[in-house]
């Protein structure tokens, strides 16, 4: 009997390990699904927990119930790839045939004070830390007028650090949910530069309609408990410090033996292998997945993809057949700015924008359905179904 054993039940590991059970079926063999909390965290709506709204509580044995799966909650503390075991915090140790990796990554916090003094989102503990200080700040007393484009008194102020989308997204999210707070956008280049200059120009109206003041060309070199110090030694104040600038790898990978990249994630092959163990696979943030274009950078919308293509790749090859290379295309970044607006722009298939856009009424239902996809996605894996958008972005899967 295999033994397969995923671990971390994101967006990735949930779609790898129901795939992996369909696909193993006629084969044999057991998938354990591991992962530190008992709940599934819709990490690509952490922005909305940071604001404060109370999203949909779903309960990891529930997402894969019906499966066969067995879910294990607990922290992976160690990784042992030459015995093939996995050891949690508690103690317990799990051995395996095959290992899909899928643990997703954590902030690049090698600027100073980021792990002291920014909230980040590396998990949904610590985002509900930052939704109640921001909702503590907000009801606080006011403070007299600042100097950015939040007219009248505020009652604190949060910097966000990063012009990606994750950054923009939580800079708008937070302005409107809390209209007390002075939200300043601090980023190296303008805010979502991935974009065409349309959809960028309404990400540009946007936020000055929700008060945020965006400060471009700003190189941080520390954070502080009362703000950020930017290169050349200016002070910018904040009550609340939220990074977003990048993500790396967990050190587990790269202390376990595996190959990784210079950011921490394992590098794999076409099939999406280990290119140091190939007995395990590496999927969504956690994996280097190289194109022709270029290595993928962290999103659901490529993540999946690499779920369902190493649960592919797997089964093929405890079948004794050659698995198919894996090739994805991006169709879109879309970018939610509140709960009223958003912009979707859509992208060739190395991301780069194409001149089509949508924004307003028809973006915020577009980025909603993107959103809230992964369940029902899940739905139909269990069913040994694969959703058509996987289709269109990967050419077909293994
Ligand atoms: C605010 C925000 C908005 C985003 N918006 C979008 C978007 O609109 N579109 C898009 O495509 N992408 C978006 N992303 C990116 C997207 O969320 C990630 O690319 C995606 O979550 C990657 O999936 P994953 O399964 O690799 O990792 P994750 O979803 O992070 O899952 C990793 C899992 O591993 C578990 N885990 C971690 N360490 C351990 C351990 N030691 N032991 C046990 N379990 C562990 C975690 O608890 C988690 O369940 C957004 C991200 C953020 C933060």
């Amino acid at each position: 009997m295999n033994d397969i054993l995923v671990l971390g039940a994101g967006y990735t590991g949930v779609a790898a390990a129901i795939r992996t059970a369909v696909r193993t079926r006629r084969t044999g063999g057991r998938v354990r699904l591991v992962n530190a909390s008992a709940r599934f965290t819709e990490r690509l709506r952490l922005h909305q927990t940071a604001a404060g709204q109370r999203l949909a509580d779903f309960a990891l044995e529930d997402v894969v119930a019906g499966t066969g799966i067995e879910f294990v909650q607990g922290r992976v503390a160690g990784l042992d790839v030459e015995r093939r075991q996995a050891r949690l915090e508690d103690g317990r140790v799990l051995g395996y045939d095959k290992l899909i990796y899928a643990l997703g990554a954590v902030t690049d916090a090698s600027v100073p004070g980021v792990a002291e003094h920014a909230f980040v989102y590396d998990d949904y503990a610590g985002t509900v830390r930052l939704a109640e200080r921001l909702a503590a700040l907000s009801s606080g007393p006011t403070s007299g007028p600042t100097s950015g484009p939040t007219s009248g008194p505020t009652s604190g102020t949060v910097v966000v650090v990063g012009g990606g989308l994750t950054g923009v997204e939580s800079a708008a999210e937070i302005a409107e949910a809390h209209p007390r707070l002075h939200v300043v956008l601090l980023t190296r280049g303008r805010p979502g530069s991935m974009m065409g200059e349309r959809a960028r120009a309404h990400l540009d109206a946007a936020l000055e309609r929700l008060g945020v003041e965006v400060r471009t060309g700003a190189d941080i070199t520390k954070v502080l408990p009362e703000g950020v110090e930017l290169a050349g030694g200016e002070l910018v104040h904040s009550d609340a410090t939220l990074w977003t600038t990048g993500t790396r790898g967990l050190p587990l990978a790269a202390g376990s033996g595996l190959a990784v990249d210079a950011r921490g994630r394992i590098v794999v092959d076409s099939a999406l292998r280990s290119v140091s163990h190939p007995d395990v696979y590496a999927v969504g943030d956690a994996a280097a997945v190289s194109q022709p274009y270029g290595v993928l950078h962290g999103t659901c919308q490529g993540g999946i993809p690499t779920g369902l293509h190493a649960a592919d790749s797997l089964a093929a090859t405890l079948r004794g057949r050659t698995p198919k290379g894996f090739r994805f295309g991006y169709v879109h970044q879309p970018i939610s700015l509140g709960r009223k607006d958003a912009v979707i722009q859509f992208t060739r298939p190395d991301d780069s924008p194409r001149r089509w856009y949508l924004k307003g009424r028809a973006a915020i239902a577009y980025k909603e359905t993107v959103s809230g996809s992964p369940l029902p996605t899940f739905g139909l894996l269990k069913r040994g179904l694969v959703p058509v958008w996987a289709f269109a972005l990967t050419g077909g899967l293994g």
